[in-house]
């Protein structure tokens, strides 16, 4: 077997990728200790007041950094984290979860382009690289191509999420901002907290970037040969 030089593509954004990491890290442990005179749960509350969003529940969850909303049961959970304590982190993480609950609330058009293309892209994520490996085997370029562009439903997934990500962000920001509930240190905290976060997501995109080319450098290379 030949020496595969082309994993080196994929190096730059699995550093972008620890360094967002290590990011989220340093400045969630910063703002957690920084007050903010609220808890989680009473922040993602105000949030879906303010937006005049009913009807959501609020429950606590385990583990760490598992905050997520979940629409099928329209129920925002919050890690142990987050759910009931008064830091500025902890604030921040949930103020952005019931970002996506008022997203799902209002229509907004990108989180309902990511839940229609969640199945593609599972889909994408197994086959892409069998496809591409049989069809270089059986020497099938429509196989192989194949499995290029159904990666390319990766990539849409990681590209839709950025709006989607940034947006329940900046909802967040706006209603925590709006309540005067937290002083502008502790709203510019939240919000280095929810940037951070955002930038794995950035760093997200740019991996399944280059894993697309990756894909599309081994395809044509062994057209070549
Ligand atoms: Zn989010």
């Amino acid at each position: 077997m030949y020496f595969d030089t082309t994993y080196l593509i994929l190096i730059p954004a699995i550093l972008f990728s620890l360094w967002a990491q290590s990011q989220v890290k340093n400045t969630y442990a910063r703002y957690s200790k920084a007050f903010a005179g609220l808890t989680g749960e009473e922040a993602a509350r105000m949030v879906l007041e303010m937006n005049g969003v009913t009807g959501v529940t609020i429950e606590p969850v385990a583990g760490e950094l598992t905050d997520h909303f979940d629409p099928k049961t329209n129920t925002i959970r919050l890690s142990r984290g987050v759910y009931d304590v008064t830091s500025v982190a902890a604030v921040g993480v949930a103020a952005h979860e019931a970002g996506h609950a008022v997203q799902y609330a209002v229509g907004y058009g990108p989180i309902k382009i990511r839940t229609a293309i969640i199945p593609v892209t599972q889909i994408g994520s197994y086959l892409s690289w069998p496809l591409l490996l049989i069809g270089l085997l059986m020497g099938s370029e429509t196989l192989a191509m194949a499995g290029v562009l159904l990666f390319c439903a990766v990539v849409a997934f990681q590209l839709v999420t950025l709006p989607v990500e940034f947006n329940a962000s900046n909802r967040a920001l706006e209603a925590l901002g709006a309540s005067g509930y937290l002083k502008e240190e502790q709203l510019d905290g939240a919000g280095k907290v929810l940037r951070a976060a955002a930038m794995t997501y950035v760093a997200a995109l740019a991996q399944a970037v280059s894993q697309l080319l990756r894909l599309l450098l081994i395809a044509n290379r062994n057209r070549r040969d």
